[in-house]
């Protein structure tokens, strides 16, 4: 049996009401999903409402941008709910921060000769969190661009014109916080690190001695030799070999709930596990 815990809703950057993904999981015979939407925890009650009718494990979480060894690093927080607490409290001022690079970036796009407005931005992203997928699709619908890879390339990725950074939580921060929230913080997809492989288990000991509780293995990118590979390392690390698909929806259009871009599945044991160190 399978779980995705790797999933962003439209309360982000995916293009789905997390009712829609819930009975997409279910459909395929999940056991279980994890909701983790980028800074924002708006869809879980709605998630919980539908993995309840259909019968599914559900964890709220969030996906955290945070910065580790002068890095941008990803990391996955479960096992949050709505409402105040150590982390939640801090969700507010990471949306802040989004919003005020939002307006920066169409500024700048605007000083490049890129004619767009932040409401047509905002009206690509509903009432969820704006993130730079939604400026891709809003330059990609006004034919500025060919695609969301030249959206990024040309514009939006670091280090280009329009890039503009914002206020992350260190890697260490967020796993205090996540601790004292009570909830599990997971790095996700490694592989966007910059790490010799030689470092890859040392270079997060230390994050596991202040209370990392897992890291993405099981995902759509990775070889199956090297999934097996980060699972091998998080067993000796006694952390959890999570996984999910990083679904989003038409924004990732080559990524299904569930499977990744096909031969993905992440063992439920991830997600029992979880539970178990949490
Ligand atoms: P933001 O949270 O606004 O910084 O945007 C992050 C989102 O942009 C994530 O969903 C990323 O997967 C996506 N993203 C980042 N870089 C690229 C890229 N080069 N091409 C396509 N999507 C990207
Ligand atoms: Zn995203
Ligand atoms: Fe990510
Ligand atoms: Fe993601």
């Amino acid at each position: 049996m399978a779980v995705d815990l790797h999933l962003h809703s439209r309360f982000s950057d995916g293009s789905d009401s997390p009712t829609a993904i819930v009975d997409a999981a279910a459909d395929l015979g999940l056991t279980g999903i994890a909701l983790t939407d980028h800074d924002i925890l708006d869809g879980v009650p709605e998630a919980a409402a539908a993995a309840k009718r259909r019968g599914i494990l559900f964890v709220g979480g969030t996906e955290l941008s945070v910065s580790w060894r002068d890095q941008s690093m990803h990391m996955l927080v479960y096992f949050l709910e709505p409402g105040s607490g150590p982390l939640q409290d801090r969700l507010g001022a990471l949306q802040e921060s989004r919003h005020n690079r939002n307006i920066e970036i169409t500024s700048r796009l605007a000083g490049l000769g890129v004619e767009i407005t932040f409401a047509e931005v905002q009206q690509e992203a509903g009432s969820g969190v704006v993130g730079r997928p939604h400026f891709a699709a809003v330059l990609m619908a006004k034919g500025h661009v060919a695609s969301v890879a030249e959206a990024f390339d040309r514009y939006l990725a670091a280090g280009r014109p329009a890039y503009v950074p914002r206020m992350r939580l260190t890697a260490e921060e967020a796993i205090r916080l996540a601790r004292e929230t009570d909830a599990v913080a997971v790095i996700a997809h490694p592989h966007t690190l910059q790490l010799r492989s030689e470092e890859f288990a040392g270079g997060f000991r230390e994050l596991v001695d202040i209370g990392l509780g897992g890291i993405e293995a099981h995902y759509s990118e990775y070889t199956p030799e090297m999934r097996n590979r980060i699972a091998a390392i998080c067993a000796d690390l006694g952390i959890v070999a999570t996984g999910g698909s990083d679904y989003h929806g038409t924004y990732k259009p080559s990524l299904a709930v569930g499977t990744g871009t096909g031969d993905l599945r992440v063992p439920d044991e991830a997600l029992h596990r979880l539970e178990e160190i949490r």
